[in-house]
């Protein structure tokens, strides 16, 4: 399994004994790995927020800017939701459309899937 660098810019600055690597007498503060970060990119909260508050307008002209406010509408008011059933304990998965309130059923693959919606782009 191969390791992940935090991509936090100053992660390499912050004073904790698990940064501090190398050979004896001669050990530096390293940008933290892993085989899994908790936080995407990031090791921890401090890191993301500095990747942000350096990187976020870069990532937001990129991606594309919000230019015009959006508004929620029947057309894209559909989330996802699910509540226990009682009968058999298991979930029952579903879509809510916030202004209707009108209930579509889902399967847990379609719930899991972050890609299905039933929202007009
Ligand atoms: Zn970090």
């Amino acid at each position: 399994m191969s390791l992940k660098y935090c991509q936090g810019p100053d992660c390499h600055t912050y004073h904790t004994q698990d940064r501090l690597k190398g050979p004896k007498g001669n050990k530096t503060n390293q940008t933290r790995r892993r085989t899994s970060l908790y936080y995407g990119e990031f090791c921890d909260t401090r890191c993301q927020y500095a990747w942000l508050s350096k990187y976020a307008t870069m990532a937001v002209n990129h991606f594309g800017r919000l230019t015009e406010a959006k508004h929620l509408t029947e057309q894209n008011a559909w989330v996802k939701d699910y509540d226990w059933r009682t009968d058999d304990d298991s979930r029952r998965y579903f879509f809510i459309n916030q202004i209707t309130k009108e209930q579509r059923p889902l399967t847990e693959a379609q719930y899991n899937d972050t890609s299905y919606t039933l929202n007009e782009r």
